[in-house]
């Protein structure tokens, strides 16, 4: 019996040429077969008409372009698309696009599910059940821009930023997450600069140093809290790695990608984290790594509640006296737009489809009963 065919998605540009040279096919027949796939979204290598026939014929039952099946697509009044793809054995996993006038970005899972198993996360409460593959992290790049530019008539790019935000912690993925990265920035591929590819983390700090060695795109780190005693809580890597590894761990990363920041995100939890006091304490830890220029921006998250979380969002006010504390310390400060919330495609609520495979749901149920009330700063700061 024959072997299944390769999916020439799990391929960046040098393990397809190193496959295709396993065919006995030169380098640039490789580069143009990668062309035609992500370039052009042709999976029938029959249309791929400049390619020598000799290699279509091989690749024929070889290999193949696998998508990942659409389970459902939901398009939200606010243009923001959402789909649910199926990637086997009870297993779904959510990618989002979303438009606005100078840019379109889809946010990408890299897991199903995720173990870090943060207090506030939709997806955490899934549980974990595995990595996806270079393949499938790519194949919901594949299949949303390609079918965008159909749906809206365009020839040119519609995708011009990706984030890994969707469901899953990246970096506990990384094997599969860079061959990924590196498609998304080929300009044979998707041709993306280096700052329009975010890589969002929990806080992995020895996976934050190889990705900046490896292939240092954005970094946007998911901090939620000013000091460890209440990150403990609410992200539980933060005990392996604490808040002072982690900003240290941020400075390494920017040594690699000069002129860069890191955006810091900040889930803003009512009563939990979005107090004065923490905001003070924020601004602190900040400080303690200030550098000549600018090396991080803060985006605060209106937390996007779900059933069984127990967790309300911090009201508009409250929002807006914590950004304005963090801008008047002169720190650059946005609170994200929540886009697609009629279709739970707001940050936090993807949580796709996914067979706890692991124990994080009992973990988090048990989490569940600690309050997490307001802890203050220590006495001293003003
Ligand atoms: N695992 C990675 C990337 C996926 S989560 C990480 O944690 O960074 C993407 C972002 O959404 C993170 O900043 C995460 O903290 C935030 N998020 C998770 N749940 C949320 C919720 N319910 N409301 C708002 N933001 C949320
Ligand atoms: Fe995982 Fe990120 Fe959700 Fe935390 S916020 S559980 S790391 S996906």
């Amino acid at each position: 019996m024959s072997a299944a065919p390769v999916n020439l998605l799990e391929f960046d540009l040098d393990g397809l040429a190193a496959f295709c040279e396993r065919l006995g096919e030169k380098r640039f027949r490789a580069t143009q077969l990668f062309r035609w796939i992500h370039q052009r979204g042709a999976s029938d290598f029959s249309q791929m008409s400049d390619l020598a026939k000799s290699l279509r014929g091989k690749l024929e039952g070889a290999a193949q372009v696998t998508a990942l099946p659409v389970i459902t697509q939901n398009i939200s009044q606010d243009g923001t698309v959402k789909w649910l793809f199926d990637v086997g054995a009870g297993d779904a996993v959510e990618a989002v696009f979303i438009p606005e006038d100078d840019r379109g970005t889809l946010c990408i899972s890299s897991q199903a599910g995720c173990a870090v198993g943060c207090r506030f996360c939709s997806t955490g409460h899934q549980g974990f059940s595995r990595n996806l593959t270079t393949g499938e992290i790519l194949a919901q790049l594949w299949f949303a821009e390609h079918f965008l530019r159909k749906h809206l008539g365009v020839s040119e790019r519609v995708i011009s930023n990706v984030v890994m935000m969707g469901m899953g912690e990246p970096l506990q993925n990384y094997s599969a997450l860079v061959p990924a990265l590196r498609v998304m920035l080929d300009d044979h591929g998707y041709g993306m600069s280096r700052r329009r590819v975010t890589v969002s983390t929990s806080g992995v700090v020895p996976m934050m140093d190889r990705l900046g060695q490896d292939c240092p795109v954005a970094l946007a780190v998911s901090l939620h809290a000013p000091n460890d005693a209440l990150r403990d809580k609410l992200v539980p890597l933060n005990r392996k790695y604490p808040l002072a590894e982690l900003m240290e761990a941020c400075q390494r990363y920017l040594a690699h990608a000069p002129r860069d920041f890191i955006t810091f995100e900040y889930c803003m939890l009512d009563g939990v984290n979005d107090q004065p006091e923490h905001a003070r304490e924020l601004i602190a830890l900040i400080e303690r790594y200030r550098t000549d220029g600018v090396w991080c921006k803060l985006n605060l998250i209106p937390f996007n509640p779900f059933p069984a979380s127990g967790l309300k969002r911090s009201p508009a006010p409250q929002v807006s006296a914590f950004a304005k504390l963090l801008l008047d310390a002169g720190l650059v400060t946005t609170v994200r737009k929540t886009r697609g919330d009629d279709i739970d495609a707001a940050c936090g609520q993807l949580a796709g489809d996914v067979k706890d495979r692991t124990r994080v749901t009992q973990r988090i149920a048990l989490q569940r009963q600690v309050p997490l009330q307001v802890i203050a700063a220590p006495p001293g700061g003003d």
